[in-house]
């Protein structure tokens, strides 16, 4: 008899978690220890889950590098024994956790689901079970013996998607994320419809390497029209930082005025890597396009494409905490490591 289909779910903590107790009405974390008491619906997947979670669950928004480095712990120290993971996870930083695990777990060859719901699991309406159990079915999934999504992914409301071409666009509605640069990598209607051309396969079949070293000397500077000299001076002469991305307009655009030119030159001649990224949802940053990138380019900064904020700023964590060089990271920023970023000749 075949063993049966093992996944593992991972409460970190968020909304998903809540339950109303009965006799107060309040919201209350759920212990995931009775999760298929809570979620009866779960029995009848007919799958082996186990659950673990963190000790306390946070809210997404005190999400750090280092509890990123304990999913990684978790995830590693369990690999052999799953045939997929499920993180259940708070809305609010999804899409960096969902980035920065894309690349600490290199070689990846089973499912890694993150998931999670605006309305908790307790609730009448939430839609956290539909998210959960969906999330569940996607990480067992198979085809002839072999994963059928080998990645690191977001699940949300009906869409899978790629974890590091996420955002989160929405604080009311169910559909809370999009990926607008990578078509979702399956929909979730009667039958789990799976793009399988769109999803990542590692060539060669490695042992999983965790990654758990992120250097934080990183800054996002999101421009905007009026920002000051002094503003950028005081982001760009932070002592230690090491990366920037620079959230710039449209294709890449940002002043060309001299001081603002200037000063970008001056810290990419201290070794300070800028990348470039756009403000908008969806598209990619041209650089060659305007006067107004190409002063940009000129003074070294490297463009990140169609890369996400959440994904530019994990990479750059990832590359400068296993020590490379200013060089190094910038030849790597403008790769795609991971399936992060849509090189520019592949329009
Ligand atoms: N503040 C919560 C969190 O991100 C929101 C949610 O779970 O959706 O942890």
């Amino acid at each position: 008899m075949n063993p049966k289909t093992s996944v593992l779910i991972i409460y970190t903590g968020g909304t998903i978690g809540m339950v109303e107790n009965p006799e107060t009405g309040v919201l209350e974390p759920f212990n995931f220890d009775h999760l298929l008491d809570n979620v009866p619906e779960l029995r009848r997947l007919g799958f082996s889950i186990s659950t673990m979670q963190f000790d306390p669950p946070v809210d997404s928004s005190e999400m750090t590098p280092d509890l990123w480095c304990r999913l990684v712990h978790i995830i590693a120290d369990n690999y052999d024994l799953f045939d997929g993971f499920v993180v259940l996870h708070g809305t609010d930083t999804m899409a960096y956790t969902a980035s920065a695990l894309s690349f600490m777990l290199e070689n990846l060859d089973k499912p890694v689901i993150l998931t999670g719901s605006q309305l908790p699991i307790g609730m009448l309406r939430t839609d956290g079970k539909e998210n959960l159990i969906t999330a569940i079915e996607i990480a067992a999934a198979k085809e002839n013996g072999v994963p059928v999504v080998p990645e690191v992914c977001i699940f949300f409301q009906n869409h899978l998607m790629r974890g590091n071409r996420t955002s989160k666009i929405s604080a009311e509605n169910f559909n809370a994320f999009r990926s607008v640069n990578y078509p979702a990598l399956a929909r979730a209607g009667v039958h789990i419809q799976y793009n399988a051309n769109l999803i990542y396969r590692p060539q060669l079949r490695r042992p999983l390497k965790a990654h758990y070293l992120m250097d934080t000397n990183v800054v996002v500077l999101k421009l905007f029209p009026g920002i000051t000299p002094q503003t950028v001076e005081s982001i760009l002469h932070i002592p230690g930082l090491k990366g920037v991305v620079l959230e710039t307009y449209g294709t890449g655009n940002a002043p060309t005025s001299s001081w603002f030119v200037d000063m970008l030159r001056e810290a990419v001649e201290r070794d300070i890597v800028i990348v470039n990224v756009t403000q908008c949802s969806g598209g990619s940053v041209q650089m060659q396009r305007y006067d107004t990138g190409y002063k940009l380019a000129e003074a070294g900064v490297v463009s990140g494409c169609d890369c996400t904020t959440e994904s530019a700023i994990a990479k750059l964590m990832f590359l400068f905490g296993h020590g490379l060089t200013p060089k190094e990271v910038k030849e790597h920023m403008a790769c795609s490591l991971i399936g992060e970023m849509t090189l520019p000749e592949e329009y």
